[in-house]
């Protein structure tokens, strides 16, 4: 196995750059992070933080100069509220990073790329019902991903298939399930569905009105899984030999008012779920981690409930200082 020591993480100002980062530098790498903005939470604990936009090439070459691996996260992105209402933003934007991360990290010789693609590239005409078969990673053929976000996280999936092939640049691609954790992103438009029901949930704590919003009926179906699996699950791909797209999530699946029941439970209350009108992606995904299991010799194992738990509390720690701030408004 070869030994990295100088990485470079992009979108290390996000929710998942930035623990990985922090997972990085306590493995004793060297860790340069890039992104338009640092860490919204907490002091980024990268060695060299380069505020940068991926979508300039200079800012690219300047990101991979002297490092040996780079993990992609970077991406214009967020729940499925702002991916089904920015198609031109998200395929434009995220062309640009990833044409020229890609080529930056090619040109300055890095050995290794590990590419953070999504489950979202897998066909809406496998995911029509709630009880749908998990996704394997063939299933991503024929190609029919959902919005333009999925259709460009394939585009560059083949642009590192082609970067090895044509360049011996060792390529990695990890399609990611739901992630979630502390320190993400939890209001504003860009959260995702576990963030937005703690939020929910904590503000029904914090204020006693039960009422908790829900886009559609509840009964879609997605699996989540815990932020510490995935980012050892990202260390198992980048020191694999594997290539091939690999799915990264847990494989249980739980419907939307499952998973409030579960926050609620968590937070200690009864809620009153009320359903409205809103984006709700496909009806159905869970993913088949058959594949995972033999290639990294493992799977998530951290639950549902206990990464909620974990999630809740830093969530209604936020909201209860943002509601004891004048300033502070919410809407539900
Ligand atoms: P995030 O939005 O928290 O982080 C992405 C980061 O990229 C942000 O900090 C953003 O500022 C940065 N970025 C955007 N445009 C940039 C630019 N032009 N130049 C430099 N940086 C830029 O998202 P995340 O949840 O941490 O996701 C990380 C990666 O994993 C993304 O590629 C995302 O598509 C992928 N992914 C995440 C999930 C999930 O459940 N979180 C699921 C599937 C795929």
């Amino acid at each position: 196995m070869q030994i990295v020591r100088r990485v470079l993480v992009t979108g290390a100002g996000g929710f998942i750059g930035h623990h990985l980062v922090k997972d990085l530098r306590r493995r004793g790498y060297w860790v340069r992070g890039v992104d338009l903005d640092p860490p919204e939470y907490e002091p980024s604990a990268a060695d060299e933080f380069q505020v940068g936009d991926l979508r300039r090439w200079e800012d690219a070459i300047a990101a991979c100069e002297g490092v040996e691996a780079v993990y992609a996260l970077a991406a214009d992105m967020g729940g499925m509220g702002f991916i089904s209402a920015h198609h031109a933003q998200i395929l434009h934007n995220n062309s640009l990073i990833n044409l020229h991360t890609l080529e930056a990290a090619r040109q300055a010789g890095v050995s290794r790329y590990l590419y953070t693609s999504s489950a979202c590239v897998y066909p809406e005409y496998r995911q029509n019902e709630t009880n749908v078969a998990p996704l394997r990673e063939e299933d991503a053929y024929p190609a029919q991903p959902q919005d333009a976000y999925g259709w460009e996280k394939l585009l560059t999936e083949r642009l590192c298939t082609h970067y090895r092939d044509d360049y011996g640049l060792q390529t990695r691609i990890v399609r990611f399930h739901n992630i979630f954790g502390p320190l993400g992103t939890w209001m504003g438009g860009r959260e995702k569905a576990p963030a937005a029901l703690c939020r929910k949930i904590a503000i029904a704590r914090l204020t006693g009105n039960p009422e908790v919003e829900i886009w559609g009926d509840g009964e879609q179906t997605r699996s989540f899984c815990y932020i510490d699996d995935c980012l050892e699950g990202l260390r198992r791909l980048m020191d694999s030999e594997y290539s091939e797209p690999l799915n990264l999530g847990q494989d249980r699946m739980v419907t939307i008012n499952e998973l409030a029941d579960i926050i609620a439970g968590v937070a200690g209350i009864q809620i009153r779920k009320v359903h409205v009108p809103g984006p709700q992606g496909v009806r159905g995904r869970n993913s088949d981690n058959t594949r995972l299991r033999q290639v990294l010799g493992w799977q998530p194992a951290i639950s549902l409930e206990e990464g909620l738990a974990r999630t809740y509390a830093w969530i209604e720690g936020q909201v209860a200082a943002a509601l004891g701030s004048p300033v502070a408004t919410y809407t539900r």
